[in-house]
């Protein structure tokens, strides 16, 4: 298996810790709004990364938190707790927004076919972990109160850019004309591991803790869960490009200095999801989701598809014209297994030699750096190979392992029943709209409202909120 490194910024041959096991951390969703598709291409291509090394052989296991406390609006410490914003804007509590979220995430991860990482544990889940970590940060003089908060001293190491190819925007993080300069920081880079103190006096979530009641900042939740489940080493750490500086940045900060050797080896990071506007985000509103995507027609599968097409250290750029070529080409691509499939009913004649020639060629090409489109490649080539049907759906089977593209499903009789698939999402065209109202985002609002209404959808506002029924 050969993976590219953003840590050495090489494509490398991957050695775990341990042989023949894989310790694995992907930095989970944080909690106040739906799962958007840019979002979920960094889940997806973490999916196929897990996926390939299973295959390969190795025995995996892969953590991954829920941020359901500490992520402000700016990764720079500044701003509203985005937890406490989703709260606010739902006249819900912060720990019901974290669950409603938690569970849209993970059900839009099973229609992706993402596996479920075998530990998922919310940050409020481990508050003592935190705690801990940073008593030992603070007595080893890496880490320093002032304010009220505790921060950590990003003077104290040897190295801070271990990524080293941040551009002067993102190194200015502390600096933005647009967030407060925290006056406390004795460097621009410092951040919080601890609030006690902060502007926003009506934090939702609060621990008593040795400096005072108050809560984690975000980066510390990830040092603390990946350790609580893999130990000091960790073998590789996935998340989107964007979580490098600061976030991943300051977890080896924090990691590192705890320990007091290397944490991770390899450092997985997906480019990102673009649409015209540029990168696919949460604040910017009008997000595209799961649900959206059914609504409008497709198999959720048509968009892992669409992923798969390309690298992920490549950005993407969304388009329904290029999701509406790709939705050809996979139902193309159902059918012929499909027919495959039925011919080969009844049939034993499985060759292994070409099973063997095929696989090896398919590991070729998703154990280099997850080749996904290579790999998609050689799954054509079973397609039109001059071998059984029985070996082909053989093939096929083993390769959909990584792929999940559902090749070999009974699809009629499987299909979700509309009007579940309709509910989830005009429920969740109503929080969207309730969120654009409440930012005064009327016009979006109304965009919601009308479109539903063209699809047949009324909606009522009441005192109780927003209901709706079928025209
Ligand atoms: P968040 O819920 O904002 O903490 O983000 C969850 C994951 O999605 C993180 O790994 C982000 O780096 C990633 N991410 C955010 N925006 C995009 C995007 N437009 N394309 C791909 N990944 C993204
Ligand atoms: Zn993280």
């Amino acid at each position: 298996m050969r993976i590219y490194n953003t840590l050495t910024k090489r494509v490398e041959e991957f050695k775990p810790n341990v042989e023949g096991k894989v310790a694995m951390y992907t930095c989970g969703p944080t909690v106040y709004h739906f799962a958007h598709i840019g979002n979920l291409r960094s889940y997806i291509c973490e999916d196929v990364l897990e996926k390939t090394l299973r295959y390969i052989g190795y025995d995996v296991k892969r953590v991954m938190n829920i941020t359901d406390v500490g992520h402000l609006s700016s990764d720079a410490d500044t701003g509203e707790d985005k937890m406490l914003k989703g709260a606010k804007r739902e006249h819900k509590t912060v720990m019901e927004i974290a669950k409603f979220y938690t569970d849209a995430f993970m059900s839009d991860c099973g229609k992706l076919n993402i596996k479920t990482p075998d530990v998922v544990e919310p940050a409020t889940n481990c508050i003592d972990e935190f705690i801990h970590m940073i008593e030992v940060l603070l007595e080893k003089g890496y880490a320093y109160q002032a304010g009220e908060n505790i921060y950590f001293d990003t003077s104290k190491l040897k190295e801070y850019y271990v990524f080293g190819n941040q551009s002067e925007e993102e190194l200015m993080v502390g600096v933005r004309d647009d967030v407060t300069e925290d006056t406390n920081k004795r460097n621009k880079n410092d951040f919080v591991l601890w609030f006690t103190k902060s502007k926003f006096e009506d934090q939702a979530l609060k621990w008593d803790s040795p400096w005072g009641v108050g809560y984690p900042g975000w980066h510390i939740e990830c040092s603390c869960i990946s350790m609580k489940h893999l130990g000091e080493y960790m073998d590789i750490h996935c998340g989107g490009v964007d979580n490098m500086f600061p976030h991943h940045t300051n977890e080896i900060a924090q990691s590192e200095s705890y320990t007091g050797h290397k944490w991770c080896n390899y450092w997985f990071h997906v480019h990102h999801l673009n649409d015209r506007e540029g990168k696919m985000s949460k604040s910017k509103g009008n997000i595209l989701t799961v649900s959206v995507l059914q609504k409008k027609g497709y198999d959720p599968l048509v968009y892992r598809l669409f992923c798969l097409n390309s690298h992920y250290r490549k950005p993407l750029e969304f388009s329904f014209d290029a999701l509406d070529n790709t939705n050809a080409a996979y139902q193309k691509l159902l059918k012929r297994c499909a027919d495959i499939k039925k011919a080969a009913e009844g049939k034993t004649d499985v060759d292994e030699a070409v099973v063997t020639e095929f696989n090896n060629r398919f590991i070729d090409a998703i154990g280099n750096d997850t080749n996904t489109s290579m790999a998609l490649t050689v799954l054509y080539d079973v397609l039109k190979a001059d071998t059984t049907e029985a070996t082909k759906v053989k093939l096929i089977g083993m390769f959909d392992y990584v792929l999940s593209l559902d090749l070999l499903k009974d699809r009629e009789e499987e299909k979700p029943a509309v009007d579940a698939d309709l509910a989830a999402y005009v429920e969740e065209q109503i929080a969207l709209r309730k969120a654009a109202k409440k930012e005064k985002n009327f016009a979006e609002a109304d965009r919601i409202r009308n479109e539903l209404l063209e699809k047949g959808i009324v909606l009522k506002d009441t005192r109780e909120g927003t209901t709706w029924e079928k025209a």
